[in-house]
């Protein structure tokens, strides 16, 4: 078995543990592969192991991965993603984690209905209030999501949030707290429902399950560091 091989399938281990400690369905959780970075050859190795789902930050790198690599995976976008490149973005990823401002879900509506399809997002919430961080604030998330949900070739189906970076997972663990209770409070909008929370990397997944993570996105803990 190969060593990527091997690491997802610890990695698939330790969700399914974290979920069944707090009396969860490990179905529930879906892992994202991080795979920036991460080259053809590599990404190739975790498809062949059963992984379906990658995320990627950078719209150039990921088209061509995406080219080569074909059907049979779904790409999620997890960087930080600029207006001009939404039309882009729609066509290639199944899901858009980062969409936290009107202007740039405006121009995802745009390119989605130009596309005619309907392109399902997660609105990313930065917590912390961090300058270095994409994120909405998390006082102006029910707003936005109400803006939002009424574009008519955009699905909100939940939230995202990057936390403060800490060695400790127990540090983060407010953080996804806030994020679980963030989204209780817009289901009393009646918006719309909003199944997923994405949280969670190779440091702190597990934490993040406990705390109703639904797409963990986890890189170096599959591909090894990057460079
Ligand atoms: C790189 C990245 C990850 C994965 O980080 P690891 O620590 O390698 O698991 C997750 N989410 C986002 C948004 C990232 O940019």
């Amino acid at each position: 078995m190969s060593s990527i091989a091997q690491n997802l399938e610890k990695v698939r281990g330790r969700i399914a543990a974290a979920a069944r400690k707090v009396g969860r369905d490990p179905a529930q959780v879906k892992l994202v592969a991080v795979s920036k970075t991460v080259d053809l050859a590599r990404i190739t190795e975790a498809r062949d192991a059963g992984q379906e789902i990658f995320g990627e930050n950078y719209l150039q790198e990921a088209r061509g991965k995406i080219e080569a690599l074909g059907p049979g995976a779904a790409w999620h976008f997890i960087g930080h993603l600029q207006t001009n490149k939404a039309k882009a973005a729609v066509g290639l990823f199944r899901l858009i984690h980062s969409v936290d401002r009107l202007h740039l879900a405006q121009a995802l509506e745009k390119a989605a209905a130009g596309q005619q399809k309907v392109q399902e997002i997660l609105l990313q919430v930065n917590l912390a209030g961090e300058a270095s961080k994409s994120g909405a604030p998390p006082e102006a998330a029910p707003a936005l999501l109400q803006e939002i949900s009424r574009l008519p070739h955009l699905k909100v189906v939940g939230l995202m949030t990057m936390p403060p970076w800490f060695t400790d997972p127990e540090a983060v663990r407010p953080y996804f707290r806030a994020l679980r209770e963030l989204r209780e409070r817009l289901l009393q909008l009646r918006i719309c429902p909003l199944p997923e929370l994405s949280m969670g990397m190779s440091g702190d997944f597990e934490t993040a399950i406990e705390e109703g993570a639904t797409l963990v996105r986890v890189g170096t803990a599959i591909f090894g560091q990057r460079d």
